[in-house]
Order: structure tokens, then C-alpha cells, then sequence
């Protein structure tokens, strides 16, 4: 025999006795058992409420009334698109879904301000066909918003993973991951993707004379005017190593990065911070530029890319530093 499931909200519980040939395969339990499980059914922490397929209301327990602020005789018969017109797409999707024989998947809404997590079932009369719709509703406010913080703190420390404490640009972990995103993205749109590899001239030469907290605060100076003369919202700026940066500049040609290397050096030289153990007596920086062939080819990934980065900045010191070098096109 199935387990009894009823209390005494709605008279055909009542009225409704097994092999009545009433169709509902909810049996019927003694008047004892009733109030006790009316009793159990209203103490449930969850809260229910088992509907007709009209979306008629059966029963509600406390817990569901408390949720809906109604009493329990606005309750009786009364119909979910009158008391919570909102649910009754959501029903009439579960009921549509039982009827083909489907699962109904948990949902989670938000009503006044909470959230609940919701489950489902159905009873069916001897022929298949739906009775009786449970609800199930479990009010998790509480576990979404330490879901949400924990979310939260996970973004904030993977972005903070990312920076660099020091100048607040993209570390080079942070750098890698932009790269490689935005050379999948030049390779799908068919964009040039250019990069502006940037290294602080006789550094160690800086640190030497004037000290490391001294060569701290220059870093930071040539960050700022870096990101300033980078000022797209694609754009990104990141201190690749030690005194070395570098810019990527998605969806930009030769020419144009090669724009945003001269904003850099004349950044720079609008800076004019001295430096003594420089053959310029000022802070100055040798800058290569490169850029994505037109067409992307299989090689042509951010390996390839940085290989030609480097190689041009290196360029850029071997010809006398404190000036701007440019990739040869392949
Ligand atoms: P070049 O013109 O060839 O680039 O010479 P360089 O002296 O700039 O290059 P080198 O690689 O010999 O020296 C880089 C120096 O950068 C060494 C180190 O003292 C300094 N440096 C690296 N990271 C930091 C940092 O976080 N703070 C400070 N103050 N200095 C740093
Ligand atoms: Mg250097
Ligand atoms: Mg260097």
C-alpha cells in the first residue's frame, strides 16, 4: 500500500477512501494518523504545499503560509493565480513537463527579497494521469549569499593573483592569460593584434645610484604613463618582469601600435626623471613593436608573437637604446 499523504485542508482528502474509485493513489489514514500527520506536515521546516492540476490549492503547511503571509483559510481552494499569480507559469511547467512524463527539475526564485530552492513531485491515479502537484520549498537566502561572497572572494583574490602589488599593472600570470585570450580572438575575428614591449634603460645603473626605493617609485612612474598613453578599454597594460612592460593592443595594426610607442616615449620625456647613472642623464626606454600577420597561420600563436617582441626590443638596446624599433614583416 502507498504511504499516506494527507491532511484535512481539502474535503475530498476526506471524503476520498482507497478502492473509491475516486482515481488517486493517495490513501487515506485513520482520523489519528491525520492529525498526526497534519501535525508533522505543518512542523516542517520545508515548506509545502500540494496543489490540484487546476493549480487549485490543497494544502499548504505553516511554512507556506508564513512564506505567503496568508491564513490558513485565504488558503483553502484557493488558486495559485490568485494568491501567487507570479508561480503559475513555473506550476503549469511542471504539471506540462509530468503529463509527458519528464522530470521536474529543481528551480531556484527569488520572492520578496529570498531566495528558495524548490522541488517537485507528482501523484498519478491509476491511469497515469497527474492528481496531485507537490512543491517544495526551502528557503536559501542564507546559503546563496555565502555562496555569492565565497564567488566574490574567489574573483577578487584571482584578480589579485593577477596584479602587480607594486605598479597595480597585470602581473605576468595576468599578462599570459590576456594574451593568449586576445590571440584566440584576433585568430577568430581575422584583427591584427600588436604588441609594445617596453624596457627601462641602464635600470640597474638607476637602483645603483639612487637607491631601490628610489627605482620602486621610477617603476611606478613609467606604469602610469604607460597605461596613459594605452587609453582603449581593450587595451592592456602589464609589467611583464623586473623593468620590462609590455602593452597588447588588440585589434590594432603596425601603425597604430607603433602611435602608441611614441605616446610612451614622449610620456616619458614629458616625465623627465633624472637619472644619474645614464649616459641621457634622464630615465629613458628602449621600445619594441610588433604586430600579427594579416592572416593568422597556425604558428603565429602568442609564442610566436612574444619570440617577435622580444627580438625587436632586443633590437632596440643592441642600436643604442632610448628608441623605438620595428618588426620586420614576414
Ligand atoms: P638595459 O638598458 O640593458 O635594460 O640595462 P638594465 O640595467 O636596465 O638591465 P638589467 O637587466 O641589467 O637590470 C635590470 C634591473 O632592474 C636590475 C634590478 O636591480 C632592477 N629591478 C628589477 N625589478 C625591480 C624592482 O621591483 N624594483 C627595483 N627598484 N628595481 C628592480
Ligand atoms: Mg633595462
Ligand atoms: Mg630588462
Amino acid at each position: 500500500m502507498r504511504a499516506a499523504v494527507k491532511t484535512g485542508v481539502d474535503d475530498r482528502l476526506g471524503s476520498n477512501p482507497p478502492g473509491s474509485g475516486g482515481g488517486s493513489l493517495i490513501q487515506f489514514p485513520s482520523q489519528g494518523n491525520r492529525q498526526m500527520i497534519e501535525r508533522v506536515f505543518d512542523a516542517s521546516p520545508l515548506a509545502l504545499c500540494i496543489l490540484d492540476p487546476t493549480l487549485r490549492i490543497i494544502m499548504a503547511n505553516q511554512a507556506a503560509r508564513d512564506i505567503l503571509k496568508a491564513k490558513r483559510a485565504d488558503m483553502s481552494k484557493a488558486s495559485v493565480l490568485d494568491i501567487l499569480p507570479a508561480a503559475a507559469g513555473l506550476l503549469q511547467n511542471c504539471l506540462d513537463l509530468a503529463r509527458k512524463g519528464s522530470g521536474l527539475p529543481d528551480r531556484r526564485v527569488t520572492w520578496q527579497a529570498a531566495q528558495y530552492h524548490l522541488s517537485f513531485g507528482v501523484t498519478r491515479d491509476v491511469g497515469g494521469n497527474v492528481t496531485e502537484l507537490f512543491v517544495a520549498a526551502l528557503d536559501v537566502t542564507r546559503r546563496a549569499r555565502i555562496e555569492r561572497q565565497s564567488r566574490d572572494a574567489r574573483r577578487r583574490l584571482v584578480a589579485t593573483s593577477r596584479r602587480d602589488h607594486l605598479t597595480g599593472l597585470l602581473n605576468r600570470r595576468g599578462f599570459d592569460a590576456v594574451l593568449h585570450r586576445e590571440v584566440r580572438r584576433a585568430r577568430r575575428d581575422g584583427t591584427a593584434l600588436s604588441l609594445v614591449s617596453i624596457d627601462i634603460d641602464w635600470f640597474k645603473a638607476y637602483n645603483d645610484t639612487l637607491g631601490h626605493p628610489e627605482g620602486d617609485r621610477c617603476l611606478r612612474l613609467v606604469a602610469c604613463a604607460l597605461l596613459a598613453s594605452s587609453p582603449r578599454a581593450a587595451d592592456s597594460a602589464s609589467r611583464f618582469g623586473g623593468e620590462e612592460f609590455i602593452l597588447i593592443l588588440p585589434n590594432t595594426d603596425l601603425q597604430g601600435a607603433l602611435a602608441v610607442a611614441e605616446k610612451c616615449r614622449l610620456a616619458l620625456d614629458g616625465l623627465d626623471i633624472p637619472h644619474p647613472g645614464s649616459p641621457k642623464g634622464r630615465v629613458t626606454v628602449s621600445i619594441g613593436v610588433c604586430t600579427s600577420p594579416a592572416n593568422w597561420e597556425l604558428r603565429d600563436d602568442a609564442a610566436a608573437l612574444m619570440e617577435k617582441a622580444d627580438r625587436t626590443l632586443y633590437q632596440a638596446k643592441h642600436r643604442g637604446r632610448d628608441r623605438i624599433e620595428v618588426a620586420e614583416a614576414h
